[in-house]
């Protein structure tokens, strides 16, 4: 039941009358459509590799139950060096906004499904992503390439930061007035619930989407015409 107003957007969608304006559908990156513990855990082990005392505590982790923060589920195993913590955050703040790692990202179960779903509708697929275009953007194609995303093209675009130093929210809001331009947005998937209230309010027909998977810390309560899935494996999809 938690995926009927997707479900029901994507009826609407087959019965859009021609002529009318173009169908767009927003998705973030990570954490949403990707699971970003292979990368974090990659950075783990390879960080561990300078640091071998950490390996144990390394070893315990699993990608898929992987918090916001590395630093902190090390922490919660039972790892206590701060100098050592400290070291790894440095590290991981080097490392994670690359292309080398953020190939490494799995899709969700689902995510391609959905994605190829809504473009069979005749939507406009709409990447939006606090990824930097310098530093990820040769990994992030190659990543969607490998998962089996839809790629960018005349139907397919993917925006990203112009840097690295941008910072995520004021980057996506100053993408809105694109959006306006390209057409009528109709869905839009977030994993932080302040962009995904932002979504909402900008627009409001849309079927707003929260992927609940990982979100920063001290996450702003979520506007009730959000809707929240555990799961981005859709029952019920019609697959092109
Ligand atoms: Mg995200």
């Amino acid at each position: 039941m938690q995926h009927q107003p997707i479900l029901a957007t994507l009826e609407s969608l087959k019965a859009r009358p021609p002529g009318a304006s173009r169908p767009v559908a927003v998705y973030d990156l990570d954490s949403t459509l990707f699971c970003t513990g292979p990368r974090n855990l990659a950075i783990a082990h390879d960080f561990a590799a300078i640091r071998p005392r950490i390996q144990p505590f390394v070893d315990k982790l699993r990608a898929e139950d992987m918090g916001w923060n590395v630093m902190a589920d090390l922490e919660a195993l039972g790892f206590q060096d701060k100098a050592v913590l400290a070291e790894l955050r440095a590290f991981w703040r080097a490392t994670f906004f690359t292309d080398h790692y953020v190939a490494k990202d799995w899709a969700y179960p689902g995510a391609v499904d959905l994605v190829r779903a809504v473009a069979a509708t005749g939507c406009l697929t709409y990447y939006l992503t606090g990824r930097d275009e310098p530093g990820m953007r040769a990994g992030t194609l190659r990543s969607l390439e490998e998962c089996g995303f839809p790629l960018p093209g005349p139907e397919v675009l993917l925006h990203m930061k112009p840097s690295w130093e941008d910072e995520d929210l004021t980057f996506k809001l100053a993408s809105f007035k694109e959006l306006h331009a390209l057409g009528d947005v109709v869905l839009a998937f977030e994993n932080e619930p302040a962009n995904a209230n932002r979504f909402h309010r900008e627009f409001p027909a849309a079927t707003v989407v929260l992927h609940a998977t990982i979100h920063a810390p001290d996450p702003e309560p979520l506007d009730p015409g959000v809707h929240r899935v555990d799961t981005l494996a859709v029952l019920g999809l019609e697959l092109p």
